[in-house]
């Protein structure tokens, strides 16, 4: 790689380059490869095995649209499971719901969160909260676990389907959340770009649609990411993404630096090419 540069190179087809003002931290670590750089545009980038992760710059309009969306519209929020989210992003805006009463992160890599700790502050504020209980291991061997209390949501926050995070795309692991859920829970999770990823949403969709009865995809910006057009994914057993708990949203929403009633809806508006391309999926 360009030593000034970082390029993350999506299927030798395109390829993102930030400039790179300085490396703050480069190792290797038994799943991964771990970068964390500043740059001019985006402030302080994290990249694993070469993929923008997160940045300071645009990590609200990701970690927003993970997390409010199913915190506000499950049945209750009090007992929350975060799979991977190693950058802290995900508990901050989770742990800002004071109807949590308790939090578990699954991550994987545990040299992710030391290196974030350590130069990513300004997303993981949220590290010494109570609530938190923080377990190193792999999110679909803990979702597979039948002596766990439920979850009211449950939040995917992982890397891309390939190296330690393909087990988190997968049918098997999908059915383990949908049973981790208590009555009336949600799970959510980014589901890929719909418009340069298209085959990885749609394969997502279908393998949700296998595990859950209700399943609504949603969508907005991540301008850090490939293309910049990005989707989530909301599955329950019968939870209406659009019968908010307007109390459990209006105390948070003011804080917000995307996220709020109106983007709420507005995010779960299908374009036709998705309508069309859900529309197509096989059934059964
Ligand atoms: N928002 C980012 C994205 O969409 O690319 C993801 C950010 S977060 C840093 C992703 C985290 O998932 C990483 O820290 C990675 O180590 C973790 N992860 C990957 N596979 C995992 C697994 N099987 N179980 C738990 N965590 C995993």
């Amino acid at each position: 790689m360009n030593q000034d540069w970082h390029e993350e190179n999506y299927r030798d087809l395109m390829c993102v380059g930030l400039r790179v003002q300085r490396w703050l931290y480069r190792g290797q670590s038994e799943f991964q490869r771990i970068d964390i750089f500043d740059s001019e545009i985006f402030g302080r980038v994290l990249s694993l095995d070469g993929v923008l992760n997160t940045s300071e710059a645009d990590e609200a309009f990701y970690h927003e649209q993970l997390v409010h969306p199913a915190m506000v519209s499950a049945k209750h929020a009090k007992r929350v499971l975060v799979i991977g989210g190693g950058d802290g992003g995900s508990v901050r805006e989770v742990l800002r719901h004071s109807s949590v009463e308790s939090l578990v992160m699954v991550e994987i890599d545990g040299e992710v969160i030391d290196a974030c700790k350590l130069h990513l502050r300004s997303i993981g504020s949220a590290w010494d909260d109570a609530r938190l209980q923080l377990v190193i291991g792999d999110g679909a061997a803990y979702v597979a676990r039948d002596d766990l209390d439920p979850f009211d949501v449950i939040l995917l926050d992982g890397t891309d389907p390939e190296g330690p995070g393909e087990v988190l795309y997968s049918a098997e692991f999908y059915a383990n959340c949908r049973a981790r859920l208590a009555e009336g829970g949600v799970f959510a999770l980014q589901s890929a770009s719909p418009f340069i990823q298209r085959d990885v949403f749609f394969r997502i969709q279908q393998r949700l649609r296998a595990a859950f009865s209700t399943v609504h995809p949603y969508f907005g910006p991540a301008p850090l990411y490939c293309s910049g057009v990005w989707s989530w994914t909301h599955a329950s057993e019968g939870q209406d993404p659009l019968e908010v708990n307007l109390a459990r949203l209006a105390a948070i929403e003011a804080d917000c630096f995307y996220y709020n009633r109106q983007i709420h809806r507005a995010a779960f508006v299908q374009p036709n090419f998705v309508r069309k391309g859900l529309a197509a999926l096989p059934t059964g």
